[in-house]
């Protein structure tokens, strides 16, 4: 298996989760005007992402989750780099890395979303549309 299919791949660079291979979202995560747009129908399998209304809204839970593991790993890694920082620097540096991550946190957390909901086909981009 090539690693452009596995699970974490296909999570992390926001692709399909039910082909892997064509795009999540509508443009790159940092592009402000489309932020996090996700396409209506997956452009190789066209499977549609949207199951129900609103069904990207509980991404919100995982982008929560996504940005507290960031800010305990922001601040792990400014132990190993051994910078002593007072809690407000601690603070700033957090408040920092997440900020500079956000447009990323939000498309990861409706990848993660749609991964739970979608199970992998490896041949789905075979398949006629449906
Ligand atoms: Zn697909």
């Amino acid at each position: 298996m090539s690693i452009r299919r596995t699970y974490l791949y296909s999570v992390l660079f926001l692709k399909c989760p039910r082909c892997r291979q064509g795009d999540l979202l509508e443009s790159h995560p940092y592009r402000i005007s489309k932020m996090n747009k996700v396409h209506d129908a997956c452009p190789s399998c066209h499977v549609k992402y949207a199951m129900e209304p609103s069904f990207f809204t509980g991404s919100m839970y995982v982008s929560y989750a996504v940005g507290v593991a960031l800010a305990i790993a922001t601040y792990l890694t400014t132990l190993v780099l051994g910078w002593e920082l007072g809690p407000a620097e601690i603070l700033w540096t957090i408040v920092g890395v997440l900020l500079l991550l956000m447009p990323y946190i939000g498309a990861v957390s409706k990848s993660i979303w749609a991964h739970f909901f979608f199970a992998y086909e490896p041949k789905a981009n075979q398949k006629q549309p449906s």
